[in-house]
């Protein structure tokens, strides 16, 4: 009797082990930054796919009903919020999914955008949390909770992957800090196509301007290029960079009227495909920075 039943309770034990272990957590996040931050919070218990992929432009995204089908089999879906994602509420409803909703930029204070004098971006948040690590860090424990929460059996899993990624993130935050402090202040200015490093910027003390509001959405008119172009030359900015999610031509046409130099390509709003320069958050930063530095130090 004794041995029947160790044999049962092993057996059961051999049956339930690689069911727990295909029981990963199905977490849809809406664009590649954020796949990354719950990759590195679940590790092997979740199952992460993004929406919005690899160099390409959540601004203006328009989803196929294979999105609406992922979502309805997520346990978890990952947003940004702060109006970075004005197409996932009807995605949402479409797809009737009963995925719990974590908004992982929840407890940043959201830079506010200033009217522009045309009204474009007035009222709005600028939802590029991201750019400052300080904020990355808050993603992550938005992210930990939420996935304790979806999964409770694992909460000390989530947090022990939380912890070792965010000292990853505090020594990333030094190389930043260190990298800018090498470029002289008045040198720390750059052009870009939209304004998306508003959070980097006065987390580290490096001056953007960008003809295109917050949003990829808004067109830029022939009077902002000419007082873009004009800001270029009073100021004496050396570099114009362009973005892995915007066309280049803007930035080329303001490089060749104003004699500034192109400084390579940010990743703005997505990291790069597997293989690529920025294939995570980490190396986005890190990548950005040299490109940065490079151009700001020649
Ligand atoms: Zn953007």
């Amino acid at each position: 009797m004794k041995t029947w039943l160790a044999t049962a309770a092993l057996a059961l034990a051999m049956t339930a082990t690689p069911a727990a272990a295909q029981d990963k957590v199905r977490v849809v996040a809406t664009f590649s930054i954020i796949a990354d931050f719950a990759r590195n919070v679940g590790g092997d218990a979740v199952e992460v796919s993004e929406l919005v992929g690899p160099d390409s432009d959540a601004h203006v995204y328009a989803p196929s009903p294979a999105e609406a089908k992922r979502l309805a089999d997520a346990r978890l879906v990952l947003v940004n919020g702060l109006g970075f994602e004005g197409w996932l509420e009807r995605l949402v409803k479409a797809s009737g999914t009963k995925a719990a909703m974590a908004v992982t930029t929840r407890g940043i204070t959201p830079r506010r955008m200033q009217d522009d004098g045309h009204g474009h971006s007035h009222g709005r948040s600028d939802p590029h949390a991201w750019q400052s690590v300080a904020n990355a860090r808050i993603y992550v424990a938005n992210i930990r909770d939420a996935l304790a929460k979806a999964d409770p059996d694992r909460k000390a899993t989530y947090e022990a992957n939380a912890a070792a990624y965010v000292a990853q993130l505090d020594e990333l935050e030094a190389e930043v800090k260190a990298t800018v402090a090498t470029i002289p202040a008045e040198r720390r200015k750059i052009i870009t196509t939209h304004d998306s490093f508003g959070y980097f910027a006065a987390a580290y003390g490096v001056w953007f301007i960008a003809p295109q509001g917050v949003s990829t959405e808004a067109e830029v008119s022939a009077r902002d290029l000419a007082k873009i172009i004009r800001q270029v030359k009073t100021q004496k900015i050396p570099a114009v960079f362009m973005e892995n999610v915007t066309d280049p031509r803007l930035m080329k046409r303001i490089a060749e009227e104003t004699g500034a130099k192109i400084g390579g390509r940010l990743y703005s709003d997505a990291l790069s495909a597997a293989g690529g320069p920025a294939a995570s958050y980490i190396e986005m930063m890190q990548y950005n920075l040299k490109e940065l530095r490079g151009a700001l130090m020649s």
